[in-house]
């Protein structure tokens, strides 16, 4: 090789984050492209990956790193999603008429700023679902796959919160069904640093779970289960280039078949353009509100997707979520210590709720909250709330001065299975009448009052003898709020029925898919992201290997599925075990010589 030639190649090599892509400054094409990074993309990536596919993630948010996540959320900087003002944090929240919408952002999505809870739903969820697919049968084995990649275990901390639930169960007479929650989290030794313990040591390395609390914000101890450590690992590992801070604006058939996606710098003044790629496939993974509204401006704004169906934003779901908590004014009970949601109780059979907690010195949510208030209208209930604001005042000040409020403070997270829904649409909104998603009612709409769920604050907070607390958007506005957004681009027999069809293609664009949580045709009754996770395997099963010797090198063995060795690993047994578990059965047994003659 000349002294050219290996210049020419080791520059190659250095632009290039995948032997398969043909990429250069400008354009770059490859056989998948996924937009977003949340956990339809993630899994959708790693699985296409491991077939031998070449891959590109766009992620609008930035990547993270243990050490860069926020101390607290009052680092609006690192903590919370405003562009504007140049905040690029990992916790987007989206204020739009009918509905508050709490989600995440960054290379892992909402994994980053998630709670880690990882709950299978009720398999009755599936009978509302669309009756072509055994969704029952085909997503049981997708959800054993999806527990293990995201290390699903139970929680072992029963602190002052779960405590303080159980207590709450007890009052509402459902302690039998108090339970702790299963979650993504790593319980090594806490703050010690050990080898990948999930995949055989193919994995990153990770370290023990302190029970700091801060998974709201972002976990700083490499503990918490995001899918950068499993999914987005091996899908980067095996090629995939993922590029963060690059947001998919347009996407426009190509005439030789397949799609171009436009991009734009996420984090840069003025709009810059991005990159643009070229893929057979297009994965549109970027949650409800990215994906709804991506989809709706290629189909009416920007005209490249005219035919989407005209489904596209309808049966939107809130989980049936209601948020709402308590402050207590006993300074020497922490509520902010173990993970973010360590327990759960069922009140009735149609409702979950979670105790839920952010660490020490995050109170920036305590700007969200209201006194506990009654129903009313959209009039009536703002006034009722004022009402309450003189009634309580002088326990409300100590609610608003207390100096850690986060420390103090219980959040109910409330889910129902009830079929409310609404609707995302596209209107030109402000001066400039920009094209904007906003919600709009439907039929059964969402409430933004749940009984229960008040009766619950209420006896939290007498359990904490403090003081009960609504978000402020459902008082104020009567709109819910929810951090478990679902629907907008339905599963459909045809275009008349739904967006895509039950194998996630969208109606009338071949190659164009949609695989998060925008595609869950109900509420759950349970925190959404196993299901997201399990849809999301179904889908990315569907593709041949590309490259059948890859697949065949790239299949993961879990840790979890390894037989103990008989002789504890350190292959003095004979079974011919390196240690690794027993791989070989013992050599049999020489038959016994037979017995001499008798004389
Ligand atoms: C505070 C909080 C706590 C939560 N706790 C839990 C919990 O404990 N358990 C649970 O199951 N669920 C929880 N959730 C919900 C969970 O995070 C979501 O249900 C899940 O992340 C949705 O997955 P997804 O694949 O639909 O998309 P997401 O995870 O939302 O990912 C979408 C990604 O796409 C990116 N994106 C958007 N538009 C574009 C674009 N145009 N171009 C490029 N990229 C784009 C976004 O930045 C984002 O990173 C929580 C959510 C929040 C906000
Ligand atoms: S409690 Fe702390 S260490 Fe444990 S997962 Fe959450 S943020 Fe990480």
């Amino acid at each position: 090789m000349s002294l050219k030639d290996f210049f020419r190649k080791f520059a190659r090599k250095k632009t290039s984050t995948t032997e398969q892509f043909r990429e250069n400054s400008a354009d770059v094409t490859c056989d998948f492209v996924i937009i977003g990074s949340g956990f339809g993309g993630s899994v959708a990536a790693m699985r296409l990956a491991q077939k031998g596919y070449s891959v590109a993630v766009l992620e609008a948010g930035k990547r993270w790193k243990a050490e860069d996540f926020p101390k607290s959320n009052w680092d609006l900087r690192k903590y919370a999603w405003i562009p504007l003002l140049k905040c690029f944090g990992i916790q987007r929240i989206s204020l739009l008429k009918e509905v508050m919408v709490l989600h995440g952002a960054g290379v892992g999505g909402g994994s980053l700023v998630y709670a880690n809870t990882l709950m299978q739903p009720d398999s009755k969820v599936f009978d509302s679902w669309p009756k072509s697919v055994d969704w029952k049968a085909e997503l049981e084995p997708k959800y054993v796959e999806a527990k293990k990649m995201l290390g699903v275990t139970t929680n072992p901390m029963m602190l002052e919160a779960e405590k303080a639930l159980k207590v709450v169960s007890i009052k509402m007479k459902a302690e039998a069904t108090f339970h702790p929650t299963e979650v993504g989290v790593y319980f090594g030794e806490a703050g010690k640093k050990a080898a990948d313990p999930y995949f055989s040591g193919a994995g990153p390395e990770r370290s023990g779970c302190t029970g700091c609390g801060g998974c709201l914000v972002g976990c700083r101890h490499n503990a918490k289960n995001t899918l950068d450590k499993n999914y987005l690992y091996f899908a980067e590992k095996w090629g995939t280039a993922i590029h963060p801070a690059t947001t998919a604006v347009q996407i426009i058939p190509e005439e030789k078949g397949g799609y171009e996606v436009k991009t734009r710098s996420t984090t840069s003044w003025f709009k810059k353009k991005g990159r643009t790629f070229h893929a057979k496939n297009v994965v549109v993974s970027a949650g409800v509100l990215g994906t709804v509204d991506l989809l709706f401006k290629n189909k009416s704004v920007y005209n490249t997707l005219p035919n989407i169906s005209d489904q596209l934003g309808n049966d939107v779901r809130t989980n049936g979520e209601s948020l709402l908590g308590a402050t207590g004014f006993d300074k020497n009970r922490d509520m902010s210590k173990g993970i973010a949601i360590g327990a759960a109780f069922h009140p009735d059979e149609n409702t979950k709720i979670e105790a839920v907690k952010y660490p020490s010195g995050s109170n920036a949510m305590r700007t969200l909250s209201v006194p506990l208030t009654p129903d009313g209208t959209r009039l009536t209930r703002p006034l009722k709330m004022m009402f309450a604001v003189v009634k309580r005042f002088p326990k409300l000040v100590r609610v608003w001065f207390a100096r850690d409020w986060a420390k103090q403070s219980v959040i109910l997270l409330v889910m129902q299975k009830a079929d409310q829904k609404m609707k995302l649409v596209m209107k030109k909104t402000g001066l400039l009448r920009r094209p904007k998603l906003a919600g709009a009612p439907s039929e059964n709409p969402v409430p933004s009052y749940l009984p229960v769920a008040q009766k619950a604050a209420g006896a939290l907070a007498e359990e904490l003898k403090g003081e009960p607390q609504n978000v402020i958007s459902e008082v104020l506005l009567g709109r819910p709020a929810t951090a478990h957004i679902l629907g907008g681009c339905m599963i459909g027999d045809d275009a008349s029925k739904g967006v895509i069809n039950t194998q996630h293609e969208v109606f009338n664009y071949p190659g164009l898919y949609v695989c998060d949580g925008s595609v869950t045709p109900s509420n759950l009754g349970v925190n959404p992201s196993l299901t997201i996770t399990a849809l999301a395997e179904r889908f990315a099963a569907q593709f041949p290997a590309a490259n059948d010797d890859l697949y065949k090198q790239r299949q993961i063995t879990y840790t979890a599925d390894k037989k103990p060795s008989p002789c504890g690993g350190k292959g003095a047994c004979g079974s011919g075990c390196d240690g690794c578990g027993a791989k070989k059965d013992p050599a049999p047994t020489p038959p016994a010589p037979p017995a001499p003659p008798a004389p």
